[in-house]
């Protein structure tokens, strides 16, 4: 039984308008203009365009007379100074309010253009301070692929370039105004990146469920999410081709499932492990939380087995089938770190472990992280 089960609870807090289903921008265009009369768009270089989204989201702009400008120069893991940019080139054509679109860089870059655009003063680096005078632009998000949830969560993860490590954000104030919700956009992901953010989607809900805030609400929409997520998974292993439309539904709102769980559980600790495997080795996002999603699961067989139980309980799987499952998706070629280079890895979190060691089944100290990291 979930530790606190036998008392009722209900913590839960989301400011985000969520509104989804098929053609949901168009519809909902009404909604981008209560945001303001003109805005910034904050993409990629391409996926929003592929995908449809900028199009639709064009239109509804259009339908509604909301003034836009363009600004697709986010990469994977976006760079402080790109969203820096950006925020000047909101404040460049007066934008009353941001609009993301794409994956969960584009995102997560447009929580901190939404920051930057309204404190001009604000250096780089200093956003992880969290610390500025003006309220951030209002925010409206539109995903293109099926793993971070970025839609709803509060968090925003960005690379500084100055040392060349992912480093989130987090609060009340990364929280979008709207997020409108439609998996088409996700058709056009590739079979790699559709298995990718899957395992993304899959590691946010397997590494909250043991993690000490994981009661009441949260189970269920931890439930719900595995219930969406793991079929059409096992389909992605099984079949090896791209998902069909309902499997594209599951997996996108699963993903965001697996968002929501995370607001009140955070990650465990393959998400940290996950950003040196990106930031050394170019493994993206998912596949590099999900290499250490394994290890982890161990852990928890020792530390929280009854959790454990629950777990493969929803998943209607064997432990070591879950296990094989992963590590097929993930399909990471050994990466051999030496155990000097894991150690050097696992130094930043000396002086400085993460919360999510702490939340982690039985812990993790920073020698016991070095250790994972040589046997990946
Ligand atoms: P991503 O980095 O946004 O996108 C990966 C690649 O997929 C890019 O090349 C992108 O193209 C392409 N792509 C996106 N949508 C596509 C579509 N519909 N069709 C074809 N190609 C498409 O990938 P992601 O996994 O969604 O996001 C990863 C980032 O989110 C990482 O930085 C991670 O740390 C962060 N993250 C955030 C949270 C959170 O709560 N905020 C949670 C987990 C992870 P473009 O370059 O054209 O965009
Ligand atoms: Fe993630």
């Amino acid at each position: 039984m979930r530790k606190g089960v036998s008392i009722p609870m209900l913590d839960f807090y989301m400011p985000v308008k969520v509104v989804s289903g098929k053609g949901a921008v168009v519809k909902n265009a009404a909604l981008l203009r209560e945001l303001g009369r003109r805005c910034l768009i904050v993409t990629g270089g391409s996926s929003a365009r592929l995908s449809g989204a900028l199009d639709d989201a064009k239109t509804a702009l259009e339908q509604e007379g909301v003034a836009f400008e363009v600004f697709d120069k986010i990469g994977p893991n976006p760079l402080l100074s790109a969203c820096r940019e950006a925020g000047e080139a909101a404040r460049g054509c007066g934008a009353e309010f941001i609009l993301g679109i794409g994956g969960g860089s584009p995102l997560d870059a447009a929580k901190a253009v939404a920051i930057y655009a309204a404190n001009e003063d604000l250096a780089p680096a200093d956003i992880y301070k969290r610390v500025y005078n003006n309220k951030p632009l209002p925010l409206a998000l539109i995903g293109t692929t099926a793993g971070t949830g970025s839609e709803v969560t509060a968090v925003s993860v960005l690379t500084d370039d100055a040392t060349g490590r992912k480093k989130s954000i987090s609060g009340p104030d990364c929280y979008a105004a709207l997020a409108l919700a439609d998996a088409k956009y996700t058709r056009t992901m590739p079979y790699d990146v559709t298995v990718s953010t899957a395992l993304d989607a899959f590691s946010h809900i397997a590494e909250a469920w043991f993690t000490p805030n994981c009661r009441g609400i949260t189970t269920v929409l931890a439930r719900e999410g595995l219930r969406l997520l793991w079929p059409a998974m096992k389909r992605l292993l099984e079949e090896k081709t791209l998902p069909d439309e309902p499997g594209r539904d599951r997996l996108y709102f699963g993903s965001l499932y697996a968002g929501l769980v995370i607001n009140t559980c955070g990650t465990g600790f393959p998400h940290p492990l996950g950003y040196v495997l990106t930031e050394n080795y170019g493994v993206p996002h998912g596949k590099a939380c999900a290499a250490f999603l394994p290890a982890y699961l161990e852990r928890a067989k020792k530390h929280e087995p009854r959790l454990l139980e629950e777990f493969l309980g929803v998943l209607g799987e064997e432990y070591a089938a879950v296990a094989a499952a992963v590590n097929a998706l993930t399909a990471l070629p050994r990466v051999g770190m030496t155990p000097e280079q894991a150690a050097g890895f696992a130094a930043r979190w000396q002086k400085e472990p993460p919360k999510n060691f702490a939340t982690s089944p039985g812990g993790l100290t920073a020698l016991e992280a070095a250790d994972i990291l040589a046997g990946i």
